[in-house]
């Protein structure tokens, strides 16, 4: 490409453009982004696809309109073949369907499979298309959007870039749709809470994401060094100006010194699944010390966790300090934050090993 040096990319697109009215698919707006795709490949260029629609696809086999979590996740189970077989004949290479929820990604096993899959079918020529497993999920365990599970992703595969298809020219300073005086900001070097008030909570009434959950998208990528772009996927103009190197969108700049790979996972991709409250002034500087976190510094362990899990280290005044894996289970170091024989706990560490391991931690900036 020509300004844009990539090798490897995520084309996030959403309902709105798949199913536009809400009643089965159509290839109408898919053309373009097909074109842009095919493009990219024979650049050289290696795409996943993120696709939402299959909600809005199964929509018209159902008498009812999606008003309960069983009917969606059926609507989704009916939709997805359709929205895999609408994308399927826009191209003349193979697609791979993958479906994927947050269980899935926030175990570290799980996530190294499926980034060794979809390394397989990128090297294999194969373009992946990848969903939320809606039908599967349950609240505690989906990424709820697709606009941050293509961030995920992007992670995953190490993108270049991700561009992520709106039904609006890109980010603006206030929603376009009630002002006409909105400004559109055509570039992001710095994602902070003006960037964030600016998206605010606006919705496309078709999908479930909206201005919102692209900026959090657009965080995670950033951190990973994955430029990241929000376009408007309505026009063909959008994928022209990419291919020749310009953005026509909002641009999110990437980290210069992209996070580490485990710490970006375990900060944007894993979730916690307990805390551990240390004191207020517990300022031991846990990433290189990680080790200097005892049982005798835990004021409290809430949640219940097993060894290997994800843990959210808290100050008592609420601060979140750092996300890590556990080497200790929490009944394990609830027992030993309790002993009044310290030496006993001491001992008992010295013996097991630290409660969090380095290189198994994320410092939290708040
Ligand atoms: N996974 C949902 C679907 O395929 C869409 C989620 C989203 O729009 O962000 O309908």
């Amino acid at each position: 490409m020509s300004n844009f040096n990539w090798k490897r990319i995520v084309v996030k697109v959403g309902s709105a453009l798949i199913a536009p009215s809400k009643k089965g698919c159509s290839s109408h707006y898919l053309l373009s982004i097909a074109q842009f795709i095919v493009k990219c490949r024979a650049r050289g260029v290696e795409v996943v696809l993120v696709s939402s629609g299959s909600v809005a696809a199964g929509t018209g086999y159902f008498a009812q309109s999606p008003n309960s979590v069983p009917l969606k996740k059926a609507m989704a189970a009916a939709g997805q073949t359709e929205m895999m077989a609408t994308w399927d004949k826009l191209f003349d290479f193979p697609t791979a369907q993958i479906l994927l929820t947050h269980a899935d990604l926030r175990n570290r096993e799980r996530y190294v499979s499926v980034k060794e899959t979809l390394f397989e079918l990128l090297k294999n020529g194969i373009l992946p298309v990848v969903n939320e497993n809606d039908t599967i999920t349950t609240d505690k365990l989906k990424v709820g959007d697709n606009d941050n599970l293509s961030a995920m992703v992007a992670a995953s595969v190490n993108a270049d870039a991700l561009i992520i298809c709106s039904d609006v020219d890109g980010l603006y300073d206030k929603n376009p749709h009630k002002n006409d005086d909105a400004t559109l900001i055509k570039t992001v070097t710095h994602i902070d809470a003006t960037i964030h008030a600016m998206a605010g909570g606006a919705t496309s009434d078709v999908g479930t994401g909206g201005m919102k959950t692209k900026i959090q998208a657009a965080e995670k990528a950033v951190s990973h060094g994955i430029s990241t772009f929000i376009v408007n996927g309505f026009t063909d103009q959008s994928f022209n100006a990419l291919l020749e190197g310009y953005n026509p969108g909002t641009h999110f700049q990437p980290f210069e010194v992209p996070m580490q790979e485990h710490k970006h996972w375990l900060t944007h991709t894993s979730n916690a699944q307990g805390e551990v409250v240390v004191p207020e002034n517990f300022d031991v500087a846990l990433d290189e010390q990680s080790e200097k976190l005892c049982s005798q510094d835990v004021v409290a362990v809430k949640g219940d966790f097993a060894v290997g899990d994800t843990i959210l280290v808290r100050k008592k005044d609420g601060t979140k300090l750092a996300k890590a894996k556990s080497n200790y289970s929490s009944c394990l170091l609830s027992f030993l934050a309790e002993q009044d024989d310290r030496a006993f706990a001491a001992d008992f560490e010295n013996t097991t090993g630290p409660i969090i391991s380095e290189n198994n931690i994320a410092i939290l900036e708040e």
